[in-house]
């Protein structure tokens, strides 16, 4: 360009400095302004000629003087090195802009001879990057504060920087991590799932995984986090993973102790408290299932139903504790019996289920139930002793496709009473004609409700002889039912199912007093009277009114309190030998006597009988039953009369239906007998007439 004839190198220069953004001053050491670019025109708003007038330190922003007044002190001090600064000078509208200015210390030149500075206007790059220095603080400040931490990481994990935030969040400092791998931070337990994650994010850019793992702490702990990972490997301005962490081991403590507080939950719901075995829900549950499975696979769910054969005599001689030993016993053996894969059930009380799946053949659970039924001819070990429990079983199998769980459950249970009315210790299968015995049931206890407001229960009278005297001294009153269609039932067919209704108060207190009004009849005819015996259930003698309700029966009807006799089975005596003895007491008070009825089935002890106020022995039927037959049984009755008179008690036999039985019980010097022999139960009359030929 300088070699080109047709340019004049000076006014090209002031052409240029025209165009220019730039600003040319040259000023006196005094300070005073002797030129200025014409780019003031445009650069700062002003005419050159007012601009000089104008310059000097009033042009400059108060904040920003000090700053100049250095820059010219050290222009004018050191001539060979430029001095630079950023400050604002005051545009003609009034504004402030920054420049960038230098200064040239020219005095020595003799072109210029003064201080030159030329002032670049830099205001829109200094607003920028203000505006990024204050991002960058409050970016600063926001991760110093914030609860989350962010580290960034190359492809491998390796952190490549770290926020500060991470000392309070992590405990490390922020610069000893990096290098490290996140990966050996994390428990083994959690590294797999953070491998398979990480990777599948960093093969694409800009994607997001959340992962929470156990990461161990500066302190010395394991410690929960959550972490976001974004892949911003491509990202210029990162070139790395960047990883928001934030600690979440308080949510995830709270989240595991619900879990667990849940799962407790659910166990308790679906669990026996008792045996730890599944219960009845559970059972329904894995029924449905297995009989859905069956269906698929074409095979056979059996369902053996277990209860414990007179369960309810050991409970009560033997306390509750003991029952409950016995059923964590028997629990523990039917576990051991079964196949794995089956389930063992408690329903309640002391009800068990086999639910067996997978049986080729209908015949099969049969035979397993025969398997559990034979078990229990070996003793269950509890705690303090051995005991003998037997078991009936009632097998309900479904075929592919049919049945629901109640409907099998129920058919078990029916079978279960089967087997119990044949003899315990056996095993039924399930025929629809068990239905009919269900709906039996509960047609008895229906009309056995009609039944006392109808006046259908009549009492019955069998005689009690002395066998001193051979005369009817006493008479037991048995109920029976005049059925409309079924003509007269005997207690067998409905005691059972008032006791379990509760309806047996009520006839109970229908007996006792329509027993009263008889005897003290008969006492009106015979100076010395005929006793009465009523037989009290189990239920009646838990009734606190119990007594006050005797007492009114023997005054309705005016009856001697010596002539009305309470039976009360052993068994039911045994269960609470205390509160019996403390109801007995009451008893005896008001006069009444008390008699311990079918003795010898229970478990009665010498010292336990000779703490209760009882009066009188009713040596049980199956020991009568074999006199002249069994010898075994005649040492039995024998040892039972001796003890009773050992006692001061009176012994009476029951069930004598031959006249040999008679003659044993006699030479035994028993006192009493009853039986169809001597008279069978029948109407009032009958008796009445009896004792009038005596
Ligand atoms: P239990 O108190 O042991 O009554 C004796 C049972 O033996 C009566 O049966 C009686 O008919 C029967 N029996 C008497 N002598 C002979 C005999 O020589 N041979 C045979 N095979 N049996 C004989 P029943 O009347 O069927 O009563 C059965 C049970 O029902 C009674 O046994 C008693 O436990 C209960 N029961 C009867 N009436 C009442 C009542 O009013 N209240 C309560 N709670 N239970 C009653
Ligand atoms: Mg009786
Ligand atoms: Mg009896």
């Amino acid at each position: 360009m300088g070699g080109d004839p047709r340019l004049d190198p000076d006014a090209t220069w002031s052409h240029l400095a025209h165009l220019s953004r730039e600003v040319f001053t040259i000023a006196t050491t005094d300070g005073e302004t002797t030129f200025v670019s014409p780019s003031v025109r445009w650069v700062l708003g002003y005419e050159p000629d007012d601009f000089m007038e104008l310059a000097g330190i009033a042009l400059v922003h108060p904040d920003d003087r000090a700053t100049v007044s250095d820059l010219w002190t050290a222009a004018l001090t050191n001539p060979d090195a430029a001095a630079r600064a950023r400050y604002r000078l005051r545009h003609a509208d009034g504004s402030w802009r920054w420049f960038d200015v230098a200064y040239h210390n020219l005095l020595e030149d003799p072109a210029v001879g003064g201080v030159a500075t030329h002032s670049h206007d830099v205001h829109d790059r200094e607003l920028a990057d203000e505006a990024l220095r204050t991002n960058e603080a409050r970016l600063q400040a926001l991760m110093r504060n914030a609860d989350d931490a962010i580290v960034i990481s190359d492809a491998l994990g390796r952190f490549v920087w770290t926020s500060p935030s991470v000392k309070a969040l992590w405990g490390y400092e922020p610069e000893t991590l990096l290098g490290d791998t996140l990966l050996d931070k994390v428990h083994p337990d959690d590294r797999r799932e953070l491998i398979r994650r990480f990777a599948s994010m960093t093969r694409d850019q800009r994607s997001s995984v959340r992962i929470e793992a156990r990461v161990w702490h500066a302190d010395g702990h394991w410690r929960w986090y959550e972490c976001i990972f974004t892949n911003c490997l491509e990202e210029p301005a990162v070139r790395g993973v960047v990883a928001n962490v934030r600690d979440t081991t308080d949510r995830a403590l709270v989240e595991q102790a619900l879990r667990a507080s849940e799962q407790r939950l659910e166990y308790q719901a679906t669990h026996d408290h008792l045996t730890d075995l599944p219960n009845r829900t559970l059972l329904l549950d894995r029924l449905a299932m297995a009989l859905a499975r069956a269906g698929r696979a074409g095979r056979h769910v059996g369902v053996l139903l277990l209860d414990v054969d007179n369960f309810k005599v050991l409970n009560d001689s033997r306390g509750h504790a003991a029952g409950d030993q016995l059923l964590v016993a028997l629990a523990r053996r039917l576990t051991g019996l079964v196949r794995a894969g089956d389930t063992v059930a408690r329903l309640g009380g002391d009800e068990f289920v086999v639910l067996s799946e997978d049986l080729p053949d209908p015949a099969d659970a049969v035979e397993q139930a025969e398997i559990l039924v034979d078990a229990f001819e070996e003793p269950l070990r509890l705690p303090a002793d051995e005991i003998y429990a037997t078991v009936s079983v009632g097998v309900a199998v479904a075929r592919a496709g049919s049945g629901s769980p109640s409907d099998l459950l129920r058919d078990a249970d029916a079978a279960m009473y089967e087997a119990k009315s044949r003899g315990r210790s056996r095993v039924a299968i399930f025929d629809t004609s068990l239905h009919a015995t269900i709906r039996d049931r509960h047609d008895i206890e229906t009309a056995l409700r009609h039944a006392i407001a109808a006046d259908q229960l009549v009492v019955h009278y069998q005689p009690i002889i002395d066998l001193g005297t051979d005369a009817v001294t006493a008479a037991e009153a048995l109920v029976r039912w005049q059925h409309p269609d079924r003509g007269l039932l005997l207690p067998g067919a409905f005691i059972g199912i008032a006791e379990e209704s509760g309806l047996i108060g009520r006839i109970g207190s229908h007996v006792l007093r329509e027993a009263c009004l008889r005897a003290s009849v008969w006492q009106s005819h015979r100076p010395d009277g005929v006793r009465v015996s009523v037989n009290l259930s189990a239920r009646q003698l838990d009734d606190p009114g119990l007594v006050t309700e005797l007492a009114a029966a023997l005054d309705v009807a005016g009856l001697s309190p010596e002539l009305l006799l309470v039976e009360i089975t052993e068994t039911c005596l045994m269960r609470d030998a205390a509160a019996s003895a403390a109801t007995l007491a009451r008893l005896k008070a008001l006069g009444v006597r008390i008699s311990i009825d079918d003795f010898g089935t229970g478990y009665s002890s010498f010292a336990s009988l000779r703490s209760l106020p009882v009066d009188q022995l009713k040596i049980d039927r199956s020991f009568i039953d074999g006199l002249g037959v069994d010898e075994r049984d005649e040492a039995v009755v024998a040892a039972i009369v001796q003890m009773g008179h050992m006692l001061d008690l009176e012994v009476l036999a029951e069930g004598v239906e031959r006249a040999e039985q008679l003659e044993h019980l006699r030479s035994m010097g028993c006192d009493a007998a009853q039986g169809f022999h001597l008279g069978r139960p029948e109407p009032a009359t009958t008796l009445e007439a009896m004792l009038e030929s005596c």
